[in-house]
C-alpha cells in the first residue's frame, strides 16, 4: 500500500516518527510539503523566515532523493491538496506530526475530517518536542512543570531511513520562486544538513561551558533555534545528546513548556493569560516603536540587540529580555506590538515560544512572578551582560570610541541622551500595573 508523509515544521529525515510510522507499515511513501498562502500571507508571515524554509525544503529533497525519494511540492490548502494527491496515488493514510498553535490544531481537525471523507486515514504521530507536550496535566508555573516533564517517558530515537520508496512516475514539482520582502542581510543558511552540522559542533565544543556562559550577550548558546522551530534537527534527539547537561536541557524543557502552555490556552495568542492584565494602559508613541525597531534609542545594550535582530534574523536571548522589558516597561507599548515585530524578523520565530516568552517579560502570562522581578536596568543589565563591552562595540559601532566604563552611559561622554529616563519610567510602570491589578 501507499502512505502520504506530509511534513511541516519537521523538514528532516532524521529521528522522524511520521516518516519511520509510513515506511514500517506502507511499501511505498510519498513526501509532500504544501505552501499554503495563508502561512505565507497571513499575521505571522516573514519573508525571512520564508527563506529559510526553502533553503530547509530544498536540503530536504536533496536527503530524499539521495534515499530513492523525492519530495512533492503543492500550493493551496492542506486540505484540498493532501485529498488530491492521495487519490492520485491511490494512497491509503497520511502521517503528520502533531503541533500546538491554535491554527495548527485547527488545520489538522479540518485535514483529519477531509481525508476521513474519502477514506483515507489520517495518523498524527508525537510532534517536535523531547516529551509529550499533552501529556502532564496543565501546568502554569514552569518549576513543577520541568520536574513532571524530566520523569516523562521518552520515545523511541529513529535514525534516518536508507531507502524511501516512492510511486514510478510521480511528479515533485518544483519550489517556488516567490517574491520575498524584508529580508534581513545576513541570516543563518537553513537545512537539515547545515542544522545537525552546527548540533554536532555545539555538543563538542559549546555546550561544556554553556552553564556559565549562557547569559553572555556576545556567545555562549547554541544558536539552534531556527534549526528546531523548522524541526531540522530533532528535539528528542538534542536532548538524547546534550544527556548530562541540565542547564541546556532545562531550555529545551521551557520551549516544552510554552507548546504545552499554547495547547491548553490557545487564547493566549491573543490576549494575557492574566485576564486582568489584558488592557494595561499602553500610553507610548509611534516615534518611540520606531526608535525602538530601528535601534537607537539611546540604551546602547538595547539597541544593539535591535540591531542585531534587523541584520541576522536572530538575537540572544538575554538580549531579547533586556529589549522587550524596554518596549514594554519603559516605553509602555502594548507587548503584542513587540511580539508581531519580533514574529516578522525573527528566524526562529515560532507562535509558542515568542508569545509565552513575550507574555512573562510583560508580567502577564504564566510563571508569574512581581514586576518588579522582571523590570531590568538597561544600563546594569548591559554591566552584568555584556562586561567587556564586546557586544555593544559590534553593533553600535558608533560608541566604539566611549571608554568601557561610560559605555552602558553614552551620554556622559558626550552622544546624545537617550529617549526617555529609565528611572522616571519605571514608577510609570508600576502605578499602571498596580492601576490594571485593582
Ligand atoms: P540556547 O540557549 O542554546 O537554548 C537551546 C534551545 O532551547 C533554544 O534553541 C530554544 O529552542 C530553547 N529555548 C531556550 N530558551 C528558551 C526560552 N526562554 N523559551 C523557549 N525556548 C527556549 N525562542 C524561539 O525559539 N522562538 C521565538 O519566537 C522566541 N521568541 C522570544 C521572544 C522573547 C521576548 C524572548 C525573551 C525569548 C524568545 N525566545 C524565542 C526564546 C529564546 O530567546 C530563544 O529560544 C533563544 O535565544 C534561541 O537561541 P539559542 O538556540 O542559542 O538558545
Amino acid at each position: 500500500s501507499t502512505a502520504l508523509v506530509w511534513f511541516r515544521r519537521d523538514l528532516r529525515v532524521h529521528d522522524h516518527p511520521p516518516l519511520r510510522a509510513a515506511l514500517d507499515a506502507h511499501d511505498l511513501v510519498v513526501p509532500v510539503f504544501v505552501l499554503d498562502d495563508r502561512l505565507l500571507l497571513g499575521r505571522h508571515a516573514s519573508g525571512s523566515r520564508t527563506r529559510f524554509m526553502l533553503e530547509c525544503l530544498t536540503d530536504l529533497r536533496a536527503a530524499l532523493r539521495q534515499r530513492g525519494g523525492d519530495l512533492v511540492i503543492a500550493r493551496g490548502t492542506p486540505e484540498q491538496e493532501l485529498r488530491k494527491l492521495a487519490s492520485q496515488c491511490d494512497a491509503t493514510a497520511v502521517y503528520f506530526a502533531s503541533d500546538a498553535s491554535p491554527f495548527a490544531m485547527r488545520r489538522d481537525q479540518r485535514v483529519e475530517a477531509a481525508l476521513r471523507e474519502v477514506g483515507v486515514e489520517p495518523r498524527r504521530t508525537p510532534g517536535n518536542f523531547v516529551a509529550d507536550i499533552g501529556k502532564p496535566k496543565p501546568y502554569a508555573v514552569f518549576t513543577p512543570f520541568w520536574r513532571a516533564w524530566k520523569e516523562l517517558p521518552r520515545r523511541e530515537l529513529h535514525g534516518a531511513p536508507r531507502v524511501v520508496p516512492i510511486p514510478a512516475q510521480l511528479r515533485a514539482g518544483e519550489l517556488p520562486d516567490l517574491k520575498l520582502q524584508d529580508l534581513v542581510p545576513d541570516p543563518l543558511k537553513g537545512g537539515e544538513t547545515e542544522g545537525r552540522k552546527r548540533m554536532h559542533a555545539w555538543l563538542r565544543d559549546g555546550i561544556d561551558t554553556y552553564a556559565q556562559h549562557h547569559d553572555r550577550v556576545s556567545g555562549g548558546t547554541s544558536m539552534l533555534s531556527p534549526y528546531l522551530h523548522f524541526g531540522c534537527i530533532s528535539a528528542r534527539e538534542l536532548e538524547a545528546k546534550a544527556g548530562r547537561h541540565d542547564a541546556y536541557t532545562r531550555q529545551l524543557a521551557w520551549r516544552d513548556f510554552y507548546a504545552h502552555v499554547l495547547l491548553h490556552n490557545p487564547g493566549n495568542a491573543r490576549h494575557a493569560y492574566r485576564k486582568e492584565l489584558d488592557d494595561i494602559e499602553w500610553d507610548g508613541s509611534d516615534e518611540h516603536f520606531d526608535a525602538w525597531r530601528e535601534g537607537r534609542t539611546g540604551y546602547p545594550i538595547v539597541d544593539a540587540g535591535m540591531r542585531e535582530l534587523k541584520a541576522t534574523g536572530w538575537m540572544h536571548n538575554r538580549a531579547r529580555l533586556i529589549t522587550a522589558c524596554f518596549l514594554v516597561k519603559d516605553l509602555h507599548i502594548d507587548w503584542r506590538q513587540g511580539e508581531r515585530h519580533f514574529m516578522q524578523l525573527l528566524l526562529d520565530g515560532d507562535e509558542a515560544n515568542n508569545n509565552g516568552n513575550w507574555q512573562w517579560i510583560s508580567s502577564v502570562g504564566v510563571d508569574p512572578a512581581p514586576v518588579t522581578r522582571r523590570l531590568y536596568n538597561p544600563m546594569l543589565q548591559q554591566e552584568r551582560h555584556d562586561p567587556e563591552g564586546t557586544y555593544v562595540r559590534r553593533w553600535v559601532p558608533e560608541l566604539s570610541d566611549v571608554p568601557l566604563n561610560q559605555l552602558a552611559k553614552p551620554w556622559e561622554a558626550g552622544h546624545e541622551a537617550p529617549i526617555v529616563d529609565h528611572a522616571v519610567e519605571r514608577r510609570r510602570t508600576l502605578d499602571a500595573y498596580a492601576a490594571a491589578r485593582s
